[in-house]
């Protein structure tokens, strides 16, 4: 079976003023669909089509021979899960366990916040800004292009865009002010939380 570009989780305008309907179309609509349809094109009559994603991503990521299929595959996972990471009125200070694992792992919100903008306003060129569960703690860290924590034997618990495609309509140049948005206003937590719970 073709792999399939996932419906957003919202309306194109929910995320308005943060990230406008112009944004998610050419995001959602032009560029992840992209990536779905250049994987099909890429794996089609291969045993590696009716491989699971996640398998796929895997199997690929060491492999500079298939580093197409690699790219593709990671980059329509890292914007499912992307769009995913966000909802309306979201953002902000977390609460509850999620709260509780970024005290302990980073002394607290303000300090994660901190590190997740480095990670994401550093990230030089195309890239992701995650947050992920490594063991038996929580890192922040960055990947280039389509390199996603999957790759690396790390759970995502949360990441941010940063290729100029997420931000340049709405933000031109300024990705500090869309990292910024992006923890203020668009965060979902209980999302973030639910991956945790998944491997504590
Ligand atoms: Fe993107």
């Amino acid at each position: 079976m073709a792999f399939e570009l996932p419906q957003l989780p919202y309306p194109k305008d929910a995320l308005e003023p943060h990230t406008s309907v112009r944004t998610l179309e050419f995001h959602h609509d032009k560029h992840h669909a992209a990536y779905v349809t250049n994987l099909n094109n890429l794996v089609k009559d291969s045993p590696m089509a009716s491989q699971s994603l996640e398998d796929l991503i895997k199997a690929t990521a060491k492999d500079d021979s298939r580093a197409a299929i690699f790219n593709n595959a990671a980059q329509v996972w890292n914007h499912t899960f992307f769009w995913r990471c966000m909802k309306p009125n979201g953002g902000g200070q977390p609460a509850g366990d999620i709260a509780a694992a970024i005290s302990q792992s980073f002394g607290g919100y303000d300090k994660f916040k901190e590190e997740f903008k480095a990670a994401c306003v550093g990230q030089f060129g195309s890239g992701w800004g995650w947050l992920v569960a490594d063991g038996t703690t929580m890192k922040v860290t960055k990947t280039p292009n389509a390199v996603n924590p999957l790759s690396l034997g790390q759970t995502a618990l949360l990441t941010c865009d940063v290729w100029e495609h997420a931000y340049y309509l709405d933000y031109q140049n300024r990705r500090p002010d869309f990292v910024e948005t992006f923890l203020g206003h668009l965060v979902n937590w209980d999302f973030v939380a639910a991956n945790l719970r998944k491997v504590r």
